[in-house]
């Protein structure tokens, strides 16, 4: 694309949720763009073909995974054999996510050294990465034992906070700078989560946007059977700000 210099943009490649008869979805991945600089937030099933007609793979400075379960990484497996075979010599891209990643690809192809083959996976914890304009800080949430959400922004930006799944919508607050983007799970729509289950619904989502000052929500992995409409109201019932329901194919400016 012709990008305009000093902006970031995010393209929503997939939007989860793990499962759905909607066709065309895909699982969870985001693609954060800014002056030549490439970041993918997580790669869910389905999101490798999609990804490549909007990017040239191997060009992409890293990959960042919130948490290990497939619908946020499995597409790994693509990315590894395009990079592996699609080129001579093969060609290689940057993976940071939860320890014990490039164990669970290895096991995918029951191969030791698979996901080595083609990926640098570097093992994520809380602190900061910088990639040409773009800083990307990771924080944990309650979801898996090892599950983290990630703030995207460049120098004196507003940013672009991403929630991965999250169990408690506090946990995104220490990330959130006021009028940055919030990208938010919305598994379970207007509400409300079944006890026991660490994910997020509307009214959650929309004190939080209130309390920290979003600019912006953007909900995403809204699970198959929640009303959409219900869903977005639910949100605004607490926030001023806009809020959209965001899927493949989406762009948004930042
Ligand atoms: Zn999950
Ligand atoms: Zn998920």
């Amino acid at each position: 694309m012709s990008a305009t210099r000093g902006l970031m943009t995010i393209d929503v490649v997939g939007a989860g949720p793990a499962y759905t008869d909607r066709v065309g979805a895909a699982g969870a991945c985001y693609l954060v763009r800014m002056d030549g600089t490439s970041i993918v937030l997580d790669l869910g099933q389905g999101a490798f073909p999609r990804l490549a007609s909007m990017i040239e793979p191997s060009t992409i400075d890293a990959v960042f995974v919130s948490h290990l379960h497939p619908d946020h990484f499995v597409d790994l497996v693509s990315l590894r054999h395009y990079l592996r075979w699609q080129f001579r010599p093969s060609r290689r891209v940057r993976v940071v996510g939860p320890a014990g990643l490039e164990g669970r690809l290895d096991a995918l192809h029951d191969e030791p050294g698979f996901a080595a083959a083609a990926l640098d996976v570097a093992t994520l914890a809380e602190g900061s990465w910088t990639f040409g304009p773009l800083t990307v800080t990771a924080a944990k949430v309650t979801h898996t034992a090892d599950s983290y959400a990630f703030r995207v922004a460049s120098d004196r930006r507003a940013g672009l906070v991403y929630s991965g799944d999250c169990g408690r919508a506090d946990d995104l607050a220490r990330l959130i700078r006021t009028g940055d983007t919030l990208l938010s799970e919305v598994s379970f729509g207007p509400g409300p989560v079944p006890a026991d289950v660490a994910h997020l619904d509307g009214p959650a989502i929309g004190a939080l946007a209130d309390g920290t000052g979003v600019g912006a929500v953007l909900l995403t992995h809204l699970q198959m059977g929640f009303d959409e409409r219900a869903t977005i109201e639910s949100v605004r019932g607490r926030y001023g700000g806009p809020v959209n329901l965001v899927g493949p194919g989406d762009r948004y400016a930042i």
